[in-house]
């Protein structure tokens, strides 16, 4: 199964993510993305919002 990951280096907290698929990511205080729930990708488009990415820090895992 697929599942998203986010490069915390990369990530500028822009929020795009989390507008395409809330289910999955969350913004935190720190401004940085979060996977809360990596397993609703299968329900969501979380394609997109890696796609979305404007410095392209959503990238996937396998398992
Ligand atoms: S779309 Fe990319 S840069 Fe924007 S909050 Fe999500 S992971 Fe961070």
């Amino acid at each position: 199964m697929k599942k998203p990951v986010i490069d915390f280096d990369l990530c500028i907290g822009c929020g795009s993510c989390v507008e395409i698929c809330p289910e999955v990511f969350e913004l935190k205080d720190d401004n940085k993305a979060y996977v809360k729930d990596e397993d609703k990708c299968n329900t969501c488009n979380c394609e997109e919002a890696a796609n979305i990415c404007p410095v392209e820090a959503i990238t996937f895992t396998e398992e």
